[in-house]
């Protein structure tokens, strides 16, 4: 199986993931790394069975990449935040490009950005998303098995709490801080409301959440729902991008 890793607008963190799990999926002799600038020096762009997905599309160089990987893919997954929802940097995408260009950075030559920083599946057809910010390695793992087996993807349906409650929590939102678990994709263990802190949403809104009942229970205890959903690295995700323009009208 013939595997790339591709980088856009992003830190690097979600790549990093692989080295994580290299040996493990290197134990297949099934599957070769054909390009992985981070991980080796010898790379070959041809066709690929699996193309790794990290970043935003930020630039007119990556909407033309994007698309250069979708022809030449047989499955393409987003990994991170910034690949699924646009990351910390889409946040720009609810304020003026123009006057952020000028006031933040009018030194530095910005031709060819692009006036937002979009997820992946805004350019391109994408076969699964794997969310996080960072993301979990073995997810990686589990997807290359899948693929390999050809086993369909199945998507992630529940929601934080169904692994918070399953690890015995005590809920934070009863204890009396704030979490977005109700509203957010599982796949990381509950890891924040294990340690008794409210879940922040790095893995991204879960579609079909009860959005407006968790506003709720924040406005009637006085914390700052717009606040938490704004300031997130997937506040331009698909699923609720319009709900994040509501909240700022
Ligand atoms: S999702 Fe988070 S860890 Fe991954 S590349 Fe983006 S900012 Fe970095
Ligand atoms: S602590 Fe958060 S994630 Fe856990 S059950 Fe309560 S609301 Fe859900
Ligand atoms: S509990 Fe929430 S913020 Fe913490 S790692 Fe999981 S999804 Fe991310």
């Amino acid at each position: 199986m013939r595997v790339g890793v591709f980088k856009f607008s992003s830190c690097d963190g979600c790549q990093l993931a692989f080295f994580d799990v290299l040996e493990e999926l290197l134990k297949s002799r099934e599957i070769q790394i054909e390009f992985f600038l981070e991980a080796q020096s010898i790379n070959r762009f041809d066709t690929f069975d699996v193309s790794f997905v990290e970043g935003s599309v930020s630039t007119e160089e990556e909407e033309e990449r994007i698309r250069q990987i979708r022809e030449s893919s047989r499955y393409l997954v987003s990994i991170g935040a910034c690949a699924v929802s646009g990351g910390i940097q889409s946040i720009r995408n609810f304020l003026d490009f123009e006057t952020l260009k000028n006031e933040v950075y009018n030194y530095v030559d910005l031709h060819n950005s692009l006036p937002t920083s979009r997820p992946i599946s805004d350019y391109v057809k994408v076969n699964y998303e794997v969310r996080g910010c960072p993301i979990n390695a073995f997810e990686l793992v589990e997807i290359v098995t899948s693929i390999i087996l050809n086993k369909s993807l199945t998507v992630n349906l529940n929601p934080v709490c169904v692994e918070c409650k399953a690890k015995g929590n005590i809920c934070i939102l009863v204890l009396g801080s704030p979490c977005l678990g109700p509203i957010t994709a599982s796949g990381c263990g509950a890891l924040c409301p294990s340690f008794k802190r409210g879940c922040y949403g790095c893995f991204g809104p879960l579609r079909g959440s009860n959005f407006e009942g968790l506003k709720q229970i924040f406005k009637e205890r006085g914390w700052d729902f717009q606040e938490s959903i704004l300031s997130s690295f997937n506040s331009y995700n698909k699923n609720f991008r319009d709900e994040v323009w509501k909240l700022g009208s």
